[in-house]
């Protein structure tokens, strides 16, 4: 049967890629994968699955119900594209000002493709196989979107597997990580509040500037005096505004960052030290100061059992020597949302393309042969556990 497989896959790798190619010349927007969504409901259809679409707005999931009842599997994929002007000068390159500069298109593409794949193998399959695609996973959205439309309770799965292509480790690796693959990622806003006033007076105002100012390099401790040496966490301010002449004192400030953590404890310590020394330093200055935590995703951890076992099916793909934990990237993903949920393994397929920049450039671009490696952990691994 081994063989077998690989045999399928091989026929299905130049379709593979011309589907690849279609989905990386249409990329859209978080919530906005209306033709996405119809491209994937409209294979799934083809390929006789129960097609469910408008599950977290413009998410679809494919049901494939095996020959008798089993377990059920569910394979999550994203959908959604970057405001990002591609510069890669690919013939099939986006022209509508938004870009497939994560891989997205090829996480469609290996689902999509394990899922007419394993169609056609419906007899081998006992239990279900739930295929979730899921939108805006770069505005760490879409998981929860599908979960208020009831996705987790419509289609209960025993376990969820996962992949993200990386294009920083070599084609034809495959990283499985028994515990932490990718960090938290949230976002923090803070609005200091002083008042405004003469630039040649400062002593009639309270100065928002050197507040924002005390607060970003005061939250730069937090790191380097508070999260312990042996745990991962980043502070980044990438947003501050406010004033609108250089000798007026304005009235209020707003900085904007993110907070990455490799643990849910860790990302709550850096939270609440931000939120202590941002109204602390504010008061200290008299001034005062909000603190908000935007949106965020928690960090992505697998299930090492299930982790397990998704090893030992990547190895049958790539060769034992070919897989390996991998070193956890400070990058967030709410793939985090479903293994919280389900027990699961997020699995990366290594992409790297010589010539091409990282994530979420606008020369991103990855090797096609990691394409059906990760149809084909997808394929083996519904095979194994409907068996
Ligand atoms: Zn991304
Ligand atoms: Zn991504």
């Amino acid at each position: 049967m081994a063989d077998s497989v690989r045999e399928t896959v091989q026929a299905k790798t130049a379709d593979m890629v011309s589907m690849r190619r279609a989905l990386h010349a249409m990329p859209e927007l978080g919530f906005e994968e209306t033709q996405t969504a119809a491209y994937i409901a409209e294979r799934l259809t083809a390929a006789g699955l129960e097609v469910h679409t408008g599950i977290g707005e413009t998410g679809v999931v494919g049901v494939l119900e095996g020959a008798s009842d089993g377990p059920s599997l569910m394979v999550r994929a994203d959908i959604d594209g970057l405001p990002i002007i591609e510069k890669t000068g690919l013939d099939f390159a986006a022209t509508n000002g938004a870009m497939h500069a994560c891989g997205h298109d090829g996480h469609i593409t290996m689902a999509l493709a394990a899922a007419e794949m394993l169609a056609g193998m419906k007899e081998q399959l006992k239990g279900r196989l739930i295929f979730a695609f899921q939108p805006a996973e770069e505005i760490v959205s879409g998981a929860l979107a599908m979960e208020r439309d009831g996705m987790f309770d419509r289609w209960k799965a025993d376990r969820v597997i996962g992949t993200h292509l990386w294009n920083q480790l070599p084609t034809g690796f495959v990283g499985v990580n028994r515990g932490t693959v990718f960090a938290s990622a949230d976002a923090v806003r803070i609005e200091v509040t002083g008042k405004g006033g003469h630039g040649a007076m400062p002593h009639l105002t309270i100065d928002p500037v050197a507040t924002a100012a005390q607060i970003v390099s005061t939250a730069q401790t937090i790191i380097s005096r508070e999260v312990s040496p042996n745990e991962m966490g980043v502070v980044t301010f990438g947003q501050i505004h406010g004033g609108s002449a250089p000798n007026v004192i304005a009235d209020t400030v707003v900085v904007e960052g993110t907070v990455r953590a490799y643990k849910p404890e860790v990302r709550e310590q850096i939270f609440d030290a931000i939120k202590r020394i941002t109204s602390n330093v504010a008061g200290a200055m008299r001034g005062s100061a909000s603190f908000e935590q935007l949106y965020g995703a928690p960090p992505v951890i697998n299930n090492p059992e299930v982790a397990s076992w998704t090893a030992g099916i990547a190895a049958q793909v790539a060769g034992e020597d070919n897989v390996d934990e991998a070193d956890p990237v400070s990058v967030g993903d709410d793939m985090a949302e479903f293994l919280n949920r389900i027990p699961g393994t997020y699995f990366l397929v290594g992409a790297a393309k010589d010539g091409t920049e990282g994530h979420h450039n606008a020369r991103f671009d990855f090797n096609e042969d990691c394409l059906p490696i990760g149809a084909e952990i997808f394929v083996r691994s519904a095979l194994d556990f409907l068996k």
